[in-house]
Parts: structure tokens; C-alpha cells; sequence
């Protein structure tokens, strides 16, 4: 698939289902695949920490998780007209999986992925959820190393990594290497924590007039911080074109 650079990340522009069909096709022809699905939030990270960009970019997916970053490439006059939220996509591929693809669910709280597992395979019988691990332990060293092993061993196929952004893409990006038996490597934040039922999805309105950060920002007021790059991106992104940016 082809890629636009939209303030400097690589976005890998395509409906659910071309996204879906061509990891599959990926993992079919036996090629690793790092799946990002950053919003602007991370976008503006790496405009004002321009080493993340080596980060992000190494994903041969980006999709645009967010409408912020389709409001810029309407600003921008690119090609990227679509949301397609990494929840979906990570959804997408538990449905379609089956034992010839076993998932691997690792981050959230401890007994989340558990949840996860449970609900996910109440709902797609065919899936393999083929071992699980919580996100809260030491990211270097010896507790990672056991992680990693335990991953191996599991004969994943797809890793859902659940830790937030960006530390989710970090850890995939110093990892993948050694994890070379794993074909897909998906970045999903909170994805867990919604499989789980612990977390619900903003209501359909919020998502269709494009106000989904809204409906956080009413459950979860601390991301309100985190929030503030929003603004700064989208007036941001007006001062970029503004100035000759493409
Ligand atoms: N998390 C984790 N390990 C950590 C920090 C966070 O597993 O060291 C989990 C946390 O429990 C939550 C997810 O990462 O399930 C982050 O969710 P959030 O909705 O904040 O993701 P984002 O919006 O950053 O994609």
C-alpha cells in the first residue's frame, strides 16, 4: 500500500477492510508487520520531539486514528479521508483470526487481558487467544527479556500491545526484532480495557460528528493535558500550510 506524509509521519491511507486485507496478506507471505494507529495528539509529540519520528515512521501500517489527523489532511489537501480507529482494526483481525492465527494480548491492569480473552472468544469462537500478559512490569532488563520469552513461546502470531501511546510504539520499536517469530505487532492503548467492558466506547453520535475526544475528556477529565496538543495541533497545522507546508 502506498503511503502520504502528513506532518511528517507516513499514514497508510485505506478503508477497514484494505488495511485488514493487506496485514492478512502479510502475514500470509510470512512478513512482519508493525501496526501504529496514531491520533494528532502523537502526531504533535513528534513535531515537538522530533526523535519520535524514527519511532513512528518504522511501522509499515500508520492509519489515522482520530479526526484530528483527517481535519489536517483536509487542511492539507491530502489523500487521507478516512478514520479508521485502531480499536476497529484490532477488532477486525480478532474476528477474522482463527488457530492457524494466534493472538497474543499483552498490557492493561493485571486481570484485564484475561477479561479480554474471555469476552473476545465469547464473541469470535474460532479465535486463539494464546497467552496474555498485564502491561505493568520493568520494560528493560530481565523482566523483559521474560516476556519476550514467554511470547515466543505462546507461537503468537499477532501481539496486541496495550501500554499507551507512545510507550506502546517505543517498546515494539526496541522489541520486534527479537520477536521475529511474531507476525503482526499492533500498538491499541486502551483497546483492552474496552474488550474487557471495563471501558466503554464513546456512544455512536460522539463518533460520527467526529467528537469522541469530547466524550473522553466528560469520562476521563485527567486527559485533559494530554488533550491541550488537540488545538495545538489543528491551529498548528493552519500556521504550517499557511507558511508553505505540504
Ligand atoms: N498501561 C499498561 N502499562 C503501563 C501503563 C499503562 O499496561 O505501564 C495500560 C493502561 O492500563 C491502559 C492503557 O495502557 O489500559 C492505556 O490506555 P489509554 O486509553 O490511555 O491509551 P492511549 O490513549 O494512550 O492510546
Amino acid at each position: 500500500m502506498n503511503t502520504v506524509q502528513l506532518r511528517g509521519v507516513n499514514f497508510t491511507p485505506g478503508s477497514l477492510e484494505e488495511i485488514t486485507d493487506h496485514i492478512l496478506k502479510r502475514i500470509k507471505d510470512g512478513k512482519q508487520t508493525a501496526v501504529y494507529t496514531p491520533n494528532s495528539e502523537i502526531v504533535q509529540l513528534c513535531i515537538d520531539d522530533n526523535s519520535l519520528y524514527d519511532v513512528i515512521n518504522s511501522a509499515e501500517v500508520i492509519i489515522p486514528d482520530g479526526i484530528g489527523v483527517i481535519k489536517a489532511a483536509k487542511i492539507l489537501k491530502l489523500p487521507i479521508k478516512e478514520r479508521v480507529p485502531g480499536i476497529e482494526l484490532g477488532e477486525k483481525l480478532l474476528s477474522v483470526a482463527n488457530a492457524d492465527i494466534p493472538v497474543f494480548f499483552m498490557g492493561g491492569k493485571p486481570g484485564i487481558a484475561d477479561e479480554a480473552a474471555a469476552k473476545m472468544k465469547e464473541k469470535y469462537p474460532d479465535l486463539v487467544v494464546c497467552g496474555i500478559h498485564d502491561g505493568y512490569f520493568k520494560k528493560s532488563g530481565e523482566e523483559n527479556d521474560a516476556v519476550i520469552e514467554e511470547i515466543k513461546k505462546s507461537g503468537a502470531s499477532i501481539l496486541f500491545v496495550c501500554l499507551g501511546a507512545p510507550a506502546q510504539e517505543k517498546w515494539i520499536y526496541e522489541n520486534r526484532e527479537k520477536l521475529d517469530s511474531v507476525n503482526v505487532l499492533m500498538g491499541l492503548g486502551g483497546s483492552l480495557d474496552v474488550f474487557s467492558g471495563h471501558v466503554e466506547r464513546a456512544p455512536k453520535f460522539f463518533c460520527k460528528f467526529g467528537l469522541e475526544w469530547f466524550y473522553r475528556l466528560i469520562k476521563q477529565p485527567y486527559r485533559i493535558g494530554r488533550m491541550m496538543k488537540l488545538p495545538k495541533f489543528y491551529f498548528g497545522t493552519w500556521l504550517y500550510k499557511i507558511k508553505g507546508g505540504k
